[in-house]
């Protein structure tokens, strides 16, 4: 059932270079991260270099979180392991302590590997919720236990990042195991343009495009929203194609004459 949920490093599909700006961001997790992933034991010789164990990624929805835990695996050459309330709810329904214990022990067996936990606040948030289920604070003890074992180990190649988009909600025992937070916010009208070029980078664009221009009118956008503004535009063309091939359809009709063809090399443009 677990391992449904780990990507080999070869298989993820995201590097640093499919990610536009956050450049601080990604040197810092560049250099906190993947050296200690990938050479341990240059780590482990006095307390002030111990291997970072645990990184939050804090900031706004869409902002590309989940891209740089994946970078960050597949440039370490680990496996991907992504937990989420919703494999826990819909695979491991009131066995959230002993999908948690497999988590890690396959983590640690499988090293290097990546833990995200994706929407942390909603696994491990304040635990005084009144409303909290035994089974949750039973998953969430559980979790902090192997997540200490983990940090004992200065050897073990295992890395837990987290991502929220509430960092307030969460409990202090997990902020304080997360002694390392980075914040991934919006981007601004530069950062703009070096994400669209990043997600338009292998497409065939119209030579007098303005990147510039595009990021100006997109304040307040986030990547994930500038993905679907390509997106979006790039569909817009098809569109207008199949409306001009109805509208001839619909006149050829009128008109008693056999439709014309589809056509097959428009250029989309
Ligand atoms: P959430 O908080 O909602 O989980 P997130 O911060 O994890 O979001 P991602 O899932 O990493 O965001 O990003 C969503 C999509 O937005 C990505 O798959 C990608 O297409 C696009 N995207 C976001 N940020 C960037 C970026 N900096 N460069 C290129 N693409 C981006």
């Amino acid at each position: 059932r677990l391992l449904a949920d780990v990507i080999p490093p070869t298989d993820i599909g995201v590097t640093f270079d499919d990610i536009g700006a956050l450049e601080h961001v990604k040197d810092t997790l560049k250099e906190l991260v993947m050296l200690p992933l990938q050479r341990p034991e240059l780590f482990c010789k006095g307390q002030l270099t111990k291997p970072c164990k645990g990184i939050l990624l804090f900031g706004p929805p869409g902002t590309g979180k989940t891209m740089l835990a994946k970078a960050v695996a597949t440039e370490a050459g680990a496996n991907f392991i992504n937990i989420s309330m919703s494999s826990i709810t819909s695979k491991w329904f009131g066995e959230g302590e002993k999908y948690v214990k497999a988590v890690f022990s396959l983590a640690s067996k499988i090293a290097p590997s990546v833990v995200f936990v994706d929407e942390v606040d909603s696994m491990l948030g304040r635990r005084e919720n009144p409303g909290e289920h035994e089974a949750m604070r039973k998953m969430k003890n559980e979790f902090m236990v192997n997540w200490d074992g983990l940090r004992t180990k200065d050897t073990e190649r295992v890395l837990v990042l987290a991502a929220t988009n509430r960092p307030f909600d969460l409990d202090e025992a997990v902020i304080r195991r997360l002694p390392r937070r980075l914040m991934v916010n919006l981007p601004d009208s530069a950062n703009r343009a070096k994400i669209l070029k990043v997600i338009l980078a292998k497409e065939d664009l119209a030579p007098d495009i303005d990147f510039d221009a595009i990021a100006n009118m997109t304040d307040g956008y986030s990547g994930s929203d500038l993905k679907n503004l390509c997106v979006t535009a790039a569909h817009r063309p098809i569109k207008e194609i199949l409306g001009k091939e109805k509208m001839e359809g619909a006149a050829a009709l009128a008109e008693g004459r056999p439709a014309p063809a589809l056509s097959g090399s428009a250029d989309i443009r």
